[in-house]
């Protein structure tokens, strides 16, 4: 969601004129888009933004701006704290994000008096439904359409209802002009976007539909995906479009109902487990991933069994494996029973192993196959890198010109996190 949220402030940015500076040390403005869905990476936004302030020091005509979901969250203490920042701008500010650039440039005070504190700032509550703006994309086959915004699920661990407000679905023929819109020469696979996409208002598999019917639209992912949205009519879908490639991004959070419930994620252990054994009958090559959080308050060691125990169950071919981080206002960062850092360390590392080893297992499984593989770039060892319909990155040797092509590879040898495989010389 950030990167594409980054692509449109880009795509704006060159709509108004600017280009990439050479270096950061030259540039007129930088913009620190920000996440908060835990700690580390919300640390990681305001470290930045504090080491690019010598930058001001040495030009103090360059603008900095903080955006994201940690200028929503922080935004008091942003104002106060870091001075150097001259707009300060929420996620669900995208929308005016061009209004307020100009209002930057048109002072020659930079810090233009929007409120008391001195500072251009843009905080909305809720995003729009309908966004109509430019997006600079990578040059990547592989690229980003948002259909929803904002989440109303409240699960008790996470920030992102607090930050993106609530879900709010984009109106189909708005969705299908960007999509139609791309330049398919590059842009072969589509990922629909959204906290919780089969919730999308017109039904998730009747967009799906619309989406497999444009012209050169290849390959279409959508995620993500919350199990207890998924109807048998997505699921239909998925199987029976060719355009919609057999992979599922569906995070269960946790093996244990009680955590479950405890996370108000509205499904327990039975239902979860039930809905990936009908995804596996209706698509039986379906490549599943999840996520998964450690040291949720109150895991017991049982618990935390039941959570090991599902991604074997689940036969998950990958997992996000994530320690539980406190965010503030949710109503999980205030329960009793925090897990202390050292057990949910632990607890982290033999979730990985356990995750690694699946990994592994699951991709021999695939040596000796032919998969499509849409071809991304040169991997670092001067080979071709590819992705799977399954989402799974596998490098091979081949010239560049295959770059943005789907090609068959057939899978050589594999690893937990990469696979390896061969091209045949008559293809391309
Ligand atoms: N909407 C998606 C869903 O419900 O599955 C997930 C979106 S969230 C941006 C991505 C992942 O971050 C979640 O699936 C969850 O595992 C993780 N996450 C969110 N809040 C967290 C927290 N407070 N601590 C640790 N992981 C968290
Ligand atoms: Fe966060 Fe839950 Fe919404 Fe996903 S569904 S964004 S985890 S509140």
């Amino acid at each position: 969601m950030n990167v594409n949220d980054s692509e449109i402030l880009a795509g704006i940015l060159e709509r108004e004129g600017y280009v990439p500076a050479e270096k950061m040390g030259k540039a007129d403005l930088i913009l620190v888009n920000t996440c908060s869905i835990r700690a580390g990476a919300e640390n990681k936004g305001l470290w930045f933004a504090h080491s690019i302030k010598s930058l001001k020091e040495k030009n103090p005509n360059l603008i900095i701006g903080l955006c994201g979901c940690v200028a929503q969250q922080e935004k008091e203490n942003i104002l106060k704290k870091m001075p150097f920042v001259d707009l300060v701008m929420g996620p669900q500010g995208i929308d005016e994000f061009a209004g307020l650039l100009k209002q930057i440039e048109t002072t020659n005070d930079l810090r233009l008096t929007t409120n008391d504190k001195g500072y251009v700032t843009y905080f909305k509550e809720q995003a729009c439904s309908t966004r109509k703006l430019p997006v600079k994309r990578a040059k990547s086959p592989r690229t980003y359409v948002s259909i929803t915004f904002g989440c109303d699920n409240y699960c008790s661990y996470c920030v992102v209802p607090y930050v993106r407000g609530r879900e709010v679905s984009r109106p189909m023929d708005e969705i299908l002009a960007e999509i139609k819109a791309l330049d398919k020469t590059i842009h072969k696979e589509v990922i629909l976007l959204g906290q919780n996409v089969n919730a999308w208002v017109g039904g998730l598999a009747n967009l799906l539909r619309e989406v497999s019917a444009i012209a050169g639209v290849e390959w279409i992912n959508f995620m993500t995906s919350h199990p207890k949205d998924l109807s048998d009519e997505i699921i239909a879908a998925m199987a029976e479009l060719p355009q919609i490639n057999h992979y599922l991004h569906l995070p269960v959070q946790s093996g244990s109902s009680k955590i479950l419930k405890a996370m108000n994620r509205k499904y327990d252990r039975d239902y979860y487990l039930k809905l990936v054994e009908k995804i596996y009958s209706k698509i039986p090559d379906i490549t599943l991933t999840s996520d998964l959080i450690v040291g949720f308050p109150g895991e017991t060691e049982q618990d935390f069994k039941d959570s090991l125990s599902i991604i074997r169950h689940a036969n998950f071919d990958s997992v996000n494996t994530l320690m539980f981080s406190p965010r503030p206002q949710t109503a999980a960062a205030a329960l009793p029973d925090q897990i202390d850092g050292p057990t949910k360390n632990a607890r982290l590392l033999a979730m990985m192993e356990v995750v690694e080893n699946q990994a592994l297992a699951k991709n021999q499984q695939l040596v000796g196959k032919t998969l499509d593989a849409l071809v991304e770039g040169p991997a670092k060892d001067g080979r071709l890198s590819g992705r799977t319909r399954g989402n799974k990155i596998v490098y091979f040797d081949a010239p560049l010109e295959l770059l943005y092509q789907i090609k068959p590879v057939k899978i050589t040898s594999a690893k937990s996190w990469v696979l390896e495989g061969s091209i045949s010389s008559g293809v391309g």
